[in-house]
């Protein structure tokens, strides 16, 4: 056994599934990540992240956790990460993403949930998730109604649930910011740390650092000859979930450093020809690679990506010059009230936001990505394609799980499309 297998297995893993997990994930990193031709250099450090997710990440929590330090589980974007990191806790998103945990979930829950919440607590019961026995506390929200009731199951002392109201309305606003106000009040409490408004700053700022550097990066990926694939991009954006954030700044950093090298000397990812994709819609999480490496597989190359694992995580800054703690508290829930989820309604931002993206990006077509029975993604895709459709832009709707059985059929519309684009 290696040093971070014998510390799983004193965690409580499952090793014999652990390591079933450990390489289906690799399979598929390999075939969908590593295969793709003329990555830049810099791509090794994200590689690693998510190949160490499971080692060097989970000893690196274990001893910050010996040290005193808390560990807060989250499943969505709706949790301050600013407020986390101000009480000196450890924030990491653990929404699954493979298919190898959903068959342990369909053993108790009902199949008609979306993929992200099966995955997650497959992952979960099938003893295979190291966070888990690390948490000191899990945050969920009130989004979309699969997460709502896995929160009762997998709920408890050890559980916080955010009231996120679904209409951005004055009243709903002030609801929003007394619901951030008490995830303040229970992180305190969980750490003994007082939040003030130096440590609340401290927070912003880093966070808007790691947004604006996400956003640097998404500027390449929708330029004229983009140095990085859409896969790629996502890949920086699922570490970002998970990823200590100095480290993690450093590292786009440096990335975004070697892209302007590519740029200069005329490096593309682009082959000639390639049609120009914006993804829009459901989040892909660590494991899942599905439609981005069929679109670019394809020959075409996604140019943005709208999604929680994309531009809805790193748009908005958060007014940091607030002097109080207070002031600071109230940016911070300004800042999240912002994002556009689909469990909006009306969600006329998210529509306008989607075809400004497609243009801004030069987008040839685009794809919208919906989880199975993720309802409210599902249903506002109608709308979205609506508008679309009356700003002469071509777009496919594709809903699929995480397994691999419909590739084929996804990839046959997927070049269908590309094809109606050339002629
Ligand atoms: S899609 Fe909605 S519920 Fe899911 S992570 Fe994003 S904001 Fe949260
Ligand atoms: S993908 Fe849709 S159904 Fe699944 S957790 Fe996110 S919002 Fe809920």
């Amino acid at each position: 056994m290696s040093g971070c297998d014998t510390l799983l297995a004193e965690l409580g893993l499952n090793m014999e599934r652990h390591g079933e997990l450990v390489e289906n994930l690799g399979r598929t990193y390999r075939e969908k990540v590593l295969s793709q031709p003329d990555r830049p250099a810099s791509m090794a450090y994200f590689d690693s992240a998510i190949h160490e997710l499971h080692g060097d990440r989970i000893r690196e929590i274990f001893e910050a956790r010996a040290a005193g330090r808390k560990m807060i589980g989250t499943f969505c974007i709706y949790v301050p990460e600013e407020i986390v990191f101000a009480a000196g806790a450890i924030p990491v998103a653990l929404c699954g993403g493979t298919a190898w945990s959903i068959p342990y979930a369909e053993q108790t829950f009902p199949r008609e949930i979306c993929p992200l919440v099966k995955s997650t607590l497959g992952l979960a019961f099938s003893d295979t998730c190291p966070f888990a026995p690390l948490e000191d506390l899990a945050v969920g929200e009130t989004t979309c109604d699969a997460k709502k009731k896995t929160w009762d199951i997998l709920g408890g002392d050890g559980f916080h649930v955010l009231h996120l109201p679904h209409k951005k309305t004055d009243a709903a606003r002030r609801l929003w910011l007394r619901e951030v106000r008490a995830f303040a009040g229970r992180v305190e409490h969980l750490t003994g740390v007082r939040i003030t408004a130096r440590s609340l700053g401290q927070a912003a700022r880093l966070m808007n650092r790691k947004r604006r550097l996400l956003g640097r990066l998404a500027g390449f990926q929708r330029s004229a000859a983009p140095p990085i694939s859409g896969t790629d991009a996502l890949v920086v954006m699922q570490v970002a979930l998970v990823d200590e954030p100095q480290r993690f700044c450093g590292a786009v950093a440096r990335l975004l450093e070697e892209l302007r090298r590519r740029v200069r000397q005329g490096v593309t990812v682009a082959r000639p020809g390639a049609k120009r994709v914006l993804l829009a819609g459901c989040p892909a999480v660590a494991g899942n690679y599905k439609v981005h490496h069929v679109i670019e597989s394809s020959g075409a190359l996604v140019v943005a990506n709208e999604s929680c694992t994309g531009s809805r995580y790193f748009e908005h800054p958060v007014d940091a010059r607030r002097r109080t703690r207070g002031g600071l508290l109230a940016a911070i829930a300004d800042r999240y009230f912002r994002i556009d989820c689909s469990c909006f309604t009306p969600n006329d931002e998210r529509v306008r936001s989607v075809v400004r993206m497609a243009r801004r990006a030069k987008a040839d077509a685009v794809v919208q990505y919906v989880l199975q029975y993720c309802h409210t993604y599902n249903m506002e895709a109608v709308r979205i394609a609506e508008a679309l459709q009356r700003a002469g832009l071509p777009s496919l709707t594709i809903g699929t799980d995480y397994a691999d059985q419909d590739t084929g059929q996804i990839r046959t519309r997927v070049e269908a499309l590309i094809e109606g684009l050339r002629s």
